[in-house]
């Protein structure tokens, strides 16, 4: 008798599962549960309706350093299935990606739709079942045999009183919203992280910043103060604070010591990396001299976008008109701090449009990341942002899902063909 795997989540893991186990072994019965309506919604949505795929990252050891979570185990599983693979997957069903300047990769088209169309053709292909509107409430086993745990089956209770057997459970279903609903993987021997919200931005009050809403720079230093978290990026002033790759990258990192301070905590901005406070003096000191006639906001002798100059000069208590050879060394030394080391307090957070995920989820400690098969129940398997992984922005999240989806996906084909 055929073989059942049964895939929870009908996203872009748990599709890259199903799609694979089902082509790789063409004896297996593979059915996915989507509890919505809907298949692969956040593809659709994803990288604003283009859908950033994977990143230009062929380097397993440089992949892993976009991982907050989950690098040590990704990098034994990019081992089998990496960005090269996901290209080459994706090009043999006709799906061209593109790379554009800062590594992200979209297909051609531009058209999130270019992955779903795919996706969902293979799933048609191979004869994948699809049960929409079914959610997995509860997962028991089956021992066919008291000895043998090889013999287990399980059997999944559903919404609306149904129930479906399985041989094989691929458990794909996203963020973890509500950890109880993950009792019965507890009861099977697995961690469940407690989760909290990755890549956001950083909402700034009372500071007259968000006046200079649309002002973006190509580089500045954030640093969250009395943490270790500090990085370097481009940086967008947004109408609500802070924001750009730079923001999200620190609020990834620091996702757990942010959720710790109730997303309430100050911030140090260095919007003229390349200077320090000492630096910037020294240099004040030549202008001073050099152009003393002329008016401080008529020469800007860092290149900072001319709105952003201005903002500094009055927070530093500088009028714009003063000429050079006036400024008052109390205002000059100001002014090099507000460009240096300028501190804001954000008080809350705002949700990245573009993408946000899950940090938190299904522990490592437990599964195999050779196949993603529990190392505590036999036969089930894991895949996408239900684990304890998240990358930073820029398609490292859905690499994620691609990767062990198809690892779980090999291993399942594998063992079904064994036994
Ligand atoms: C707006 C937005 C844009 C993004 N853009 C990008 C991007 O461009 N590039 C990138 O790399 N990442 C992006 N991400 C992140 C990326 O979308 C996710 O990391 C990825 O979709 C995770 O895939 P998944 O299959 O693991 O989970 P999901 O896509 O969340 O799919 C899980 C599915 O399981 C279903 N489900 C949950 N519980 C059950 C249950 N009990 N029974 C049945 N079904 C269940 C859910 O309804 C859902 O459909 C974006 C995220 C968002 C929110």
């Amino acid at each position: 008798m055929k073989k059942t795997l049964v895939v929870i989540g009908g996203g872009a893991a748990g599709f890259f599962c199903a799609v694979n186990a089902a082509r790789l072994h063409d004896d297996l019965r593979v059915v996915i549960l989507e509890k919505t309506g809907k298949l692969l919604s956040k593809v659709k949505v994803s990288g604003g309706g283009r859908c950033n795929v994977t990143h230009d990252c062929q380097s397993v050891s440089e992949l892993v350093g976009h991982y907050p979570r989950g690098a040590s185990f990704l990098k034994k599983a990019f081992l089998h299935f990496s960005v090269k693979d996901t290209i080459t997957w994706f090009e043999e069903r006709g799906v061209e990606l593109k790379i554009e300047k800062d590594g992200r990769m979209f297909p051609v088209t531009d058209n999130s739709e270019t992955i779903m169309r795919c996706l969902l053709d293979d799933a048609a292909r191979y004869g994948v079942e699809i049960m929409l509107n079914t959610e997995l409430e509860n997962v028991e086993l089956k021992s066919n045999s008291a000895e043998s745990q090889s013999q287990t089956s399980f059997i999944l209770t559903l919404s609306r009183e149904r129930t479906i057997e399985a041989d094989f459970i691929c458990l794909a279903s996203g963020g973890v919203q509500k950890l109880e609903k993950l009792d019965w993987l507890k009861n099977l021997g697995h961690d469940i992280h407690p989760t909290y919200p990755s890549l956001f931005t950083f909402n700034i009050k009372g500071s007259g910043i968000q006046e200079l809403m649309g002002v973006s720079l190509d580089s500045a230093v954030v640093k969250i103060m009395g943490t270790k978290h500090k990085l370097q990026g481009p940086a967008l002033i947004t109408h609500w604070g802070l924001s750009g790759p730079v923001v999200l990258k620190l609020s990834a990192w620091g996702a757990l010591d942010l959720a710790e301070l109730g997303y309430d905590f100050k911030i140090v901005v260095n919007w003229i990396p390349e200077y320090n406070e000492q630096k910037v003096l020294d240099m004040l000191r030549v202008v001073r001299f050099e152009k003393a006639s002329q008016k401080i906001n008529n020469r800007n002798p860092f290149d900072l976008p001319s709105r952003l100059w201005e903002y500094l000069l009055v927070q530093s208590g500088i009028q714009p008109e003063l000429r050079w050879a006036d400024l008052p060394a109390k205002s000059q030394n100001l002014l090099a701090k507000m460009l240096c080391n300028q501190e804001f307090h954000v008080q809350g957070k705002t949700t990245f449009k573009e993408e946000f995920v899950t940090a938190g989820g299904v522990g490592l400690e437990q599964i195999n990341p050779a196949t993603m098969e529990s190392k505590t129940q036999k036969n089930l398997f894991f895949a996408g942002e239900v684990l304890n992984i998240d990358g930073v922005t820029g398609g490292f999240n859905f690499q994620n899902a691609w990767t062990t989806g198809w690892i779980a996906a090999s291993a399942i084909s594998q063992t079904e063909k064994q036994q």
